[in-house]
């Protein structure tokens, strides 16, 4: 289990994460919505490595991880997808995943691979071709699928749905629900708050960079508080 507390992370004088706290268990989507700019990227960062935070905690299964090294925290096995994808465009699908797989041993790496490829048998269809031509759902699971080549017990996702149409929207959710259901705990961004909330568990509201309400998804949805949040008004 994953758990954040207090955790503050900034950029010169702009404190953009401000003592943001919570969690993300085995099996279960925690959510986190709020508006542009609430601190939503950062906070991801902070606990993924990316950007120091200035104060508060970051444990895995109660071990302290707070201000690892970024491959240092992946290999503790928590994993980033960041916003946009960022997939190698000219390598192939199978290459990529290979570079997400390089610190397994080459039995785990193979095991993992066919596992990858059974939850997305899109990339074992497309294995060969480059990444750079893959449609924006089936890059977003490529994403998916080199973070799963880590072996995370924690994968942080970055605003999976952006640029994607609704229905593709709906089987990349579905696909983040297939992972927790794997077990992994998932914390996850997303922009689109109503078919976030249609497969979270838990959500957390962030408005400039403090929770402002965390609770169960179905309390979230008629919530007063995450809708100001959502929409910058909290
Ligand atoms: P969005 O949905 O727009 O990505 P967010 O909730 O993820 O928003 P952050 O990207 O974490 O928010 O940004 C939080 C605050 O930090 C904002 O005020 C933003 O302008 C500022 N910020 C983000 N990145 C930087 C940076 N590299 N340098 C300076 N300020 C930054």
């Amino acid at each position: 289990m994953l758990e954040v507390s207090d955790l503050h992370a900034g950029y010169g004088n702009v404190e953009a994460v401000r003592g943001v706290s919570l969690s993300a268990t085995p099996g279960k989507i925690t959510l986190v919505l709020g508006a542009n700019g609430a601190g939503k990227t950062t906070t991801l960062k902070a606990i993924a490595g990316l950007h120091a935070p200035t104060d508060g905690r970051v444990t895995l299964d109660g071990k302290d991880i707070t201000g690892l090294p970024a491959h240092k925290i992946v290999k503790r096995g928590v994993a980033l997808v960041p916003e946009g994808r960022r997939v190698f465009a000219p390598l192939t699908v199978a290459e990529n995943l290979r570079l997400g797989g390089h610190t397994a041993s080459r039995s785990a790496f193979e095991k993992t691979l066919a596992q990858c490829y059974e939850m997305f048998p899109i990339l074992s269809e497309r294995r060969s071709s480059a990444a750079g031509l893959l449609s924006g759902g089936e890059q977003q699971m490529l994403a998916f699928g080199r973070a799963l080549m880590s072996q995370p017990t924690t994968v942080l996702l970055d605003e999976p749905s952006m640029g994607l149409a609704p229905v593709v929207t709906d089987s990349i959710l579905a696909t983040v629900r297939q992972m927790a259901d794997s077990g992994i705990g998932v914390l996850m961004v997303e922009q689109n708050a109503e078919a976030g909330l249609d497969v979270a568990d838990e959500v957390v509201a962030v408005a400039r960079g403090e929770v402002v309400w965390s609770g169960p998804a179905a309390e979230a949805r008629n919530n007063a508080s995450v809708l100001l949040a959502f929409l910058g008004e909290a």
